[in-house]
């Protein structure tokens, strides 16, 4: 396959391999430029703007439909959809004025997460509230509504589901990956997760099944969760490969990436079987020594050719063991390596 990227800033990461056409998303006549002679337009990011999605679809197909990037944009329409697929959320309250939030933190108690509708991710957006004296300081933090109040769910743990779906309905699942992060910002993941149950996978791709028939979804898609004992809530989908599938390009038989390509292009789904036991740390804000990363066996290196700037993921590291204890040793030797002090 060969690609053409679109992206408004020249230093993309996909410029390195691909030819990068630079413009803004909303910008017809570029639209237009990227489209020709193109067999077929998918994304990478949720952000790119619905319109232009759409419009590049009125000229050839796009994958995932644009009709996904909409239902994700926005989180108050996200859980309102789940909801509507009968799949279970955190209880949340739409926040329009002052005395919409006054109400909502009635209703809902603290603590409680205060977020905006649209554009955060990485913990951008998002504003947790311990008491209640605190809530003029989260809505000048957030810049004003519209906003969304969530309850604060005491989880377990967080957890992510992958699934590919094909342009025939076709579906194919990876195994659950349990998701660790740190102010906002996914920091690691191990696959499977760990103490997976067949009842925890099934409630999982029940969901994600739902999901991606609701949409006639082409691609691959993650919806986060948050675990309550056996009981899963849908706190976010990404209508797109994503972080937590990052393990799977030596972790699993069919990595994301090519799952999703298979998807678009109408060929048949790979298998999503996991090779072993895999852990994937972010490389967040420096770049470590590559020597010291891979001295550590099992462990493989991925850098995005990205400028190392404070809390940007400039690339990761997985490794990839054949059971679970000698995965505990792994990870332990890159944090180290990698100067994580967090507990995981
Ligand atoms: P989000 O950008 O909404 O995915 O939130 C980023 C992270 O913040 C999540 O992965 C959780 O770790 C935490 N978080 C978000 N919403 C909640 C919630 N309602 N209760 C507890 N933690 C949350």
């Amino acid at each position: 396959m060969r690609f053409r990227t679109l992206d408004h800033s020249p230093e993309a990461p996909a410029g390195q391999l691909t030819e990068l056409l630079v413009a803004e998303f909303d910008d017809r006549a570029a639209l237009e430029r990227f489209a020709s002679g193109l067999d077929l337009v998918t994304y990478e990011f949720e952000n790119v703007p619905v319109q232009s999605a759409r419009s590049l679809a009125r000229m050839l197909p796009v994958y995932p439909p644009p009709e996904a990037l909409e239902a994700g944009q926005d989180r108050l329409a996200e859980k309102t959809f789940f909801q509507g697929l009968g799949i279970p959320t955190p209880s949340f309250a739409e926040v329009n004025s002052p005395a919409d939030l006054e109400q909502a933190l009635s209703t809902l108690g603290l603590p409680a997460v205060l977020k905006t509708r649209r554009f955060g991710y990485d913990g951008k957006g998002q504003f947790l509230l311990k008491e209640s004296q605190k809530r003029h300081a989260a809505w000048q933090a957030l810049g004003g509504v519209p906003l969304l109040l969530e309850q604060f769910i005491p989880f377990e743990r967080e957890l992510s589901i992958l699934a590919a779906r094909g342009r025939a309905g076709e579906t194919a699942f990876y195994p659950l990956v349990e998701n660790l992060h740190r102010d906002g910002m996914l920091r690691r993941s191990i696959a499977p997760a760990p103490g997976l149950t067949a009842a925890l996978q099934s409630q999982a791709e029940s969901y994600a099944e739902r999901v991606m028939s609701a949409l006639d979804y082409v691609g691959v898609i993650a919806i986060e969760l948050f675990q309550l004992e056996d009981r899963l809530l849908a706190n976010e989908m990404a209508p797109r490969v994503h972080n937590s599938g990052h393990w799977t390009i030596e972790g699993a038989a069919t990595s994301q990436f090519e799952n999703h390509l298979r998807a678009v292009a109408g060929l048949p789904l790979g298998v999503t079987a996991p090779r072993g036991y895999s852990a994937m740390l972010n490389i967040i804000g420096a770049i470590p020594e590559a020597r010291k990363v891979l001295e550590v066996e099992g462990a493989h290196l991925h850098l995005y050719g990205k400028a190392a700037r404070i809390r940007r993921k400039l690339g990761h590291v997985t490794v990839v063991c054949d059971d679970a204890r000698s995965l505990d040793e792994k990870i332990e030797r890159l944090k180290q390596v990698l100067d994580l002090r967090f507990e995981i």
